[in-house]
């Protein structure tokens, strides 16, 4: 049986009367309600059409009932495709139209597709369909073989159309069971979980090492510092984006003891800084863990929870999984070499939906997946990210890594944090724009070049600075450069 759920319901089950979901307003779910509540959306997802490979396109908001139906469209042998709930009606549109769901499970009702909403209540909602059916016998798990798309995750988007990347039970399986072991699992880690569950980090991976050590999850609908903070005492392993730990060091309780309880924090989806790691570990004496993953293959690599954990690097590939870094044909580089970062293993995604040439764009035919992201490894196999390879800076034929810059700018007294961009520029082909967030003072022009003259190279120092009063950034804290670069495209249009 390679259904992932089983796993996860063979583990949970062992601890019934163990809580699954602590919630904001008090509310405790043991795993026993947690089962019951899996159960009872299975048997409705069954009622009301939902077949073995049929796709869910579910757009709601966090909650406990939200979590027990991406469980129960697994159980069911069903593909969950979730969505950020930021998401307009017209971009839904697309999701629906390429997804072709049997079910949408929405926050508005549409016509094309059979729709519930989720809130409790009412004509039209799934709780109301759970109570229509209750009637019915529970379903058994379906049968799914290692490859069975379980998921399909919409990449964010920033370029074209968005694509939909599978993911099978094995892969989710394997990913899930490397983690638990490499982050150490215990039966007493309470895990505070404050991220969304429309993707990858919230859904996944986090989710995925309570539920297959029927551990605890203090669940919050979404993110606030002061009720982090407050929270962090009742935890002992914290998942975050780097803007969680930017938000807390903001926070005036924040010291060692008010993090003792904390075995690990754990930090991935965007770069984290080296300035974020130091003031982290100066605040509260404990070094963030750095892991690096995506939504077509869950997790790539994780600094060590035994061991050094190296500020700007994202560690090593997971047991079992491989990494390289390549040139534009696939051939690994020396080390210390910038290059290309593939990856494969059994957490590689089965392709893109629908899509069979972007697939075969992307996954070699030794099975190495092109992520699309820059990075250097050096002789332990520690890797460094520096940049999407989309980021990349080409001026005057020179490749630029914006994130090089980033670092050197960001620690210019009167910078709080900085994005590097590359804008069409007649003579270079590109120029190299820094677009700032001041402390409080403009920073101008001559005050960047008095900083970078003697660390960077002329062709890596920006041409112009822009300041700005907060960079644009995604749900999952990732620093929107497209924004930025559709922008300021005509900063140079003059030359
Ligand atoms: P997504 O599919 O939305 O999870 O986005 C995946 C992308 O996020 C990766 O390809 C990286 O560009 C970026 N990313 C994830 N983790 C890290 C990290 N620790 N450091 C830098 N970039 C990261």
């Amino acid at each position: 049986m390679s259904n992932f759920y089983q796993a996860l319901e063979n583990s949970f089950t062992t601890n019934l009367s163990g809580d699954a979901l602590r919630l904001a307003d008090g509310t405790v779910w043991r795993y026993q309600h947690l089962l019951e509540r899996v159960n009872d959306i299975a048997r409705t997802l069954v009622a009301e059409g939902l077949q073995p490979t049929d796709r869910l396109v579910v757009q709601v908001e966090k909650s406990a009932e939200n979590l027990a139906l991406y469980l129960a469209c697994l159980k069911v042998g069903g593909v969950y495709v979730p969505l950020n709930t930021a998401y307009t009606e017209a971009e839904v549109d697309y999701f629906i139209n390429d997804a072709q769901p049997a079910l949408f499970i929405g926050q508005s009702v549409r016509t094309d597709v059979q729709t519930f909403t989720m809130d409790e209540g009412g004509q039209g909602t799934l709780l109301e369909r759970v109570a229509a059916h209750s009637g019915n016998p529970v379903p058994a798990t379906v049968a799914r073989q290692p490859d069975d798309m379980a998921a399909i995750l919409y990449t964010s988007g920033t370029t074209g159309r968005s694509k939909g990347a599978m993911l099978s039970h094995a892969n989710l399986a394997s990913n899930a069971h490397s983690l638990s072991t490499c982050w150490g699992w215990q039966k007493d880690d309470v895990l505070l979980h404050a991220l969304p569950i429309f993707h990858v980090h919230g859904l996944f991976i986090a989710s995925h090492c309570a539920l297959l050590n029927a551990t605890p999850m203090i669940f919050l609908p979404k993110f606030d510092a002061a009720q982090v903070l407050q929270l962090l005492p009742q935890a002992s392993v914290l998942m975050g984006v780097p803007t969680f730990y930017t938000r807390l060091l903001q926070q005036a309780g924040l010291n060692h003891a008010s993090v003792a309880s904390i075995r690990v924090f754990i930090c991935g989806s965007a770069p984290l800084t080296e300035q974020t790691f130091n003031a982290w570990e100066a605040a509260t004496g404990q070094r963030i863990l750095e892991r690096y993953g995506m939504s077509e293959t869950i997790i790539n690599t994780t600094n060590p929870l035994v061991g050094e954990r190296m500020a700007g690097t994202v560690g090593f590939a997971l047991p079992a999984q491989e990494l390289r870094i390549a040139d534009g044909d696939g051939v690994p580089v020396q080390n210390g070499e910038i290059g290309t970062i593939e990856v494969r293993g059994p957490n590689v995604f089965q392709g893109y939906w629908q899509m069979p040439e972007k697939t075969a764009e992307e996954i070699r035919d030794d099975g190495f997946f092109i992520t699309g992201d820059l990075g250097t490894q050096d002789a332990e196999g520690r890797l460094s990210i520096v940049g999407r390879a989309k980021d990349l800076v080409i001026s005057g034929g020179y490749n630029v890594y914006p994130k090089e810059i980033e670092g050197f700018i960001d620690k210019i007294p009167g910078v709080v944090e900085s994005a590097v961009i590359g804008v069409p520029h007649a003579d270079f082909g590109e120029a190299v724009v820094a677009v700032i967030v001041p402390s409080a003072e403009h920073v101008d022009i001559a005050t960047i070049h008095s900083h970078l003259a003697d660390s960077l190279a002329r062709f890596k120092q920006p041409k112009t600075v822009v300041n700005v009063d907060a960079l644009p950034r995604n749900t999952m804290g990732k620093v929107q450069k497209n924004i930025l670069r559709d922008q300021y495209a005509g900063l140079f249009s003059g030359n």
